[in-house]
């Protein structure tokens, strides 16, 4: 290699992030056999940090939201991101997966039985894509958890540190709501499972968002993300 190369070389090494570049994972697949992805940016020696796009297959506009963050590569932050939990659910345009389950009904913390369009399943952890976040959540142990839901138009806070809700509220522009804790959904499982952490759904309005919007969701992601 010619000197001029090499330093040319070195040259753009010391100007990169020192952060990984992303990384897509098969996490498993759906019912239906659709791939659930995630995707892994930023520092994978940083704080852990977890966003769904999408779990009711009818509440999609997460999903550029999940895409605009796998593009960035945030300092000091382990970004893992799954764009779709329930594709089948996606391709179907229906809330449930293909077994007719809301899978924010299938989780373990204060399960019980709940029909229609709460159907949540024959037992705890029944379906296939709540399995896949159960895991993933237990092996990434997140600081933070955003769900991304529709079309409340709220961030619909339970049980996690409001301090860290309160900033993605802030940032997002999405009104700060205090809700009940949920049987059976996943964010209350993660709140009452791994006590040092927070999720919450970030309710947002109803129809595809804006780029602008896109954008800000995702600052309000990483604002909550580094929030103190
Ligand atoms: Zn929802």
């Amino acid at each position: 290699m010619r000197t001029s190369v090499l330093v040319a070389l070195l040259a753009v090494a010391c100007v990169l992030p020192a952060t990984a570049a992303a990384r897509t994972v098969l996490l498993g697949r759906s019912w239906q056999g659709r791939p659930i992805q995630a995707i892994e940016v930023g520092d994978p020696s940083g704080v852990p940090v977890l966003v769904v796009g999408c779990v009711h297959g009818n509440e999609t506009a997460g999903i550029a939201i999940a895409h605009a963050l796998a593009r960035l590569s945030p300092r000091g932050i382990d970004l893992w991101i799954v764009p779709d939990l329930n594709p089948d659910g996606v391709a179907a345009g229906t809330r449930q997966n293909a077994h007719d389950v809301d899978l924010n009904r299938n989780f373990p913390w204060r399960w019980r039985p709940m029909s229609g369009v709460y159907e949540s399943g024959p037992r705890p952890l029944s379906e296939r894509e709540a399995r896949i976040a159960h895991a993933l959540i237990l092996r990434l142990h997140p600081h933070l958890t955003v769900w991304f839901h529709q079309h409340l138009d709220m961030v619909l806070a339970s049980g996690g540190d409001r301090r860290i809700e309160k900033v993605f509220a802030r940032v997002s522009g999405l009104p700060y709501h205090p809700m009940p804790q949920l049987a059976g959904s996943a964010i209350s499982w993660q709140n009452n499972t791994l006590r040092d952490t927070t999720a919450f759904a970030a309710e947002l309005p109803a129809g595809q968002a804006s780029s602008a919007a896109v954008r800000r969701y995702a600052a309000a992601v990483l604002a909550a993300a580094r929030a103190p």
